[in-house]
């Protein structure tokens, strides 16, 4: 069969394929679909994917994910062919041959991963401790490297390390397939994770490790241990802050274009001071140390959090937890505010960024006040999904007279401009952007550690990808469909960054991530048949 005619039939086995997924009303059946499809025919799942992205990604991942981790135990046996292994799944009793078990896992021939993403499944997207059933999620996200970067699918590794969970109800469920125990303690679960991550840096020295959906209490310790040892990050953490720190770097220069607003005399109110805000926070805080010059005291001061008890200060009365310390405020002279409405009139901000999970948070007050201390008023409501986003982008464009620079967490409809018939779309800050390049960069450039800087450029590379175009018509974000474009140009700045002797034209290694991407339409059909 010529190259030609096989791919006029992965064509059509695409429609088909397509016709069938459509015709199911049940986001779950159509996760279940593909799941299915994809140990059948690797090639066309891909072709599904990739092809159409915006259709599929809310399938394979969030938020249909989400549902399929809440039913995995219920699902598992029915996603894969008998025989074929889906993920490496962990628990102690493999702790003493650990070495052997990571070998054995061989899905594909002579197997040599290039990224693992690995969870312990206790705080799954915001449905809290799904023990085992959290294997969902790095399957996906893994499937969305491969879509919107082009990693090899034979080279990627998702892991569950069963540990327990301390969710009564699944112990308790007879179809749950995990370990039916509590969690461990900190002291036994920084020794197993300790082994574990050893012995996969043993087993396979240059693979990237992504931590995803781990608990907050843990994401950000293993994140200080591990990060400066070996070549991991967290996307929670890292990828969430990257992705905003680039929207907002995007919204700095158009409201410096479009009304004169000189980048350093922002002020930023973060509603909301989780690990998220506090996450976002410190990457947006290097954009004004790195870009704009500015020592770490001065950029420190931009920031204003706010938690539930009112504006984050040092002379509170409150034992704040560790993590609020850094942003919290000395210059209040006492004073307390409280309720965000006074929050706005007492800092009168120019960016207002929401991840309190707070519904309505942003009321017709807030946003109208807003607009009337600025020209464009920034406001990014990043909580999720849209139930907790703290206003929608129709609220926002109604009470700011159409003048917000938006972006959301979750996907918001388009909104029609009265009397003129113009439709805008709203940006989304959705992780997709950063991860897969930025694991690809790393996949190809193979440093030690994934550095500070290295996050940076990726967000950087991001802001700068926008074509005139998108540019033109106000967009922070570049178009989805040119994932592997913008993957491109993200991995290409991390790899310069991480090594300028080797990597040095930005479009040249751009050109180089771009060949080196996984394509389906390439694959000899010979050896599809037999992964
Ligand atoms: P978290 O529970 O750690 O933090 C929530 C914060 O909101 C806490 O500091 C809490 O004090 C504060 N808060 C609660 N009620 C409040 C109130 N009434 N007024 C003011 N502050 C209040 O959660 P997190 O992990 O930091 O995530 C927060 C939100 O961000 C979630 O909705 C999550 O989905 C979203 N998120 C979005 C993205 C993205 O858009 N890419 C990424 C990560 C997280």
């Amino acid at each position: 069969m010529t190259l030609h005619q096989r791919n006029q039939s992965l064509q059509v086995e695409k429609r088909r394929a397509l016709q069938q997924l459509r015709s199911k009303d049940q986001l779950l059946e159509k996760y279940i679909f593909m799941a299915q499809l994809r140990t059948r025919n690797i090639a066309l799942f891909y072709k599904l994917v990739i092809e159409h992205l915006q259709e599929l990604a809310p399938v394979i991942y969030t938020p249909t994910v989400g549902t399929a981790c809440l039913e995995y135990s219920n699902i598992l046996p029915y996603l894969a062919e008998p025989g074929v292994p889906d993920g490496l799944f962990l628990n102690k009793a493999d702790l003493p041959n650990l070495h052997k078990v990571i070998r054995d896992y061989q899905p594909f021939p002579n197997f040599s991963p290039q990224i693992a993403v690995i969870s312990d499944g206790s705080r799954i997207l915001g449905l809290g401790d799904l023990g085992l059933n959290g294997m969902g999620i790095p399957i996906g996200k893994l499937q969305l490297y491969v879509a919107g970067a082009g990693i090899d699918p034979r080279r990627t590794l998702p892991i569950l390390l069963d540990l327990g969970t301390n969710n009564e109800a699944l112990r308790n469920d007879e179809f749950y397939l995990g370990q039916r125990e509590p969690r461990p303690d900190d002291k036994e679960f920084y020794s197993i994770v300790d082994t574990v991550l050893k012995t996969l840096k043993d087993v396979y020295p240059d693979m990237l490790i992504q931590f995803e959906d781990w608990s907050s209490e843990h994401a950000f310790g293993l994140l200080e241990r591990y990060q400066h040892k070996m070549l991991c990050f967290n996307d929670d953490i890292q990828g969430t802050g990257a992705v905003i720190l680039s929207g907002i770097m995007n919204a700095i220069r158009r409201v410096q274009s479009e009304s004169g607003v000189n980048p350093r005399d922002h002020r930023i109110v973060f509603y909301g001071a989780g690990s998220a805000a506090i996450g976002v926070a410190r990457q947006i805080q290097e954009y004004f140390m790195i870009d704009q010059h500015m020592p770490e005291d001065q950029a420190r001061r931009l920031f204003w959090i706010v938690d539930s008890k009112g504006l984050v200060t040092l002379d509170r009365g409150d034992k704040l937890a560790n993590h609020k310390v850094y942003y919290a405020r000395k210059d209040n002279q006492g004073k307390q505010v409280k309720g965000l409405l006074n929050v706005v009139d007492y800092v009168k901000p120019t960016i207002l960024i929401g991840l309190s999970s707070v519904s309505g948070a942003f009321d017709t007050h807030v946003l109208q006040r807003m607009a009337k201390l600025n020209k464009q008023p920034i406001i990014f409501p990043l909580s999720n999904p849209a139930t907790k986003a703290e206003c929608t982008f129709e609220q926002a464009m109604q009470a700011t007279d159409n003048r917000v620079i938006f972006a959301s967490g979750t996907a918001f409809p388009a909104f029609t401009l009265p009397g003129n018939n113009k439709t805008i779309y709203p940006d989304q800050g959705n992780n997709m952007y950063i991860f897969p390049g930025l694991g690809m960069g790393a996949a190809l450039a193979r440093p030690a550690i994934i550095t500070y800087r290295m996050i940076y450029v990726a967000a950087k590379a991001l802001a700068d990808s926008l074509t005139p175009q998108e540019q033109q018509e106000g967009y922070l974000y570049p178009a989805l469909n040119r994932i592997r474009q913008v993957s491109a140009q993200v991995a290409a700045a991390v790899m310069i960054e991480a090594d300028s002797s080797k990597y040095k034209s930005k479009d040249a290694v751009s050109r180089y991530v771009q060949s080196q991407m996984w394509n389906p339409d390439k694959e000899d059909p010979a050896i599809i048949s037999k992964i």
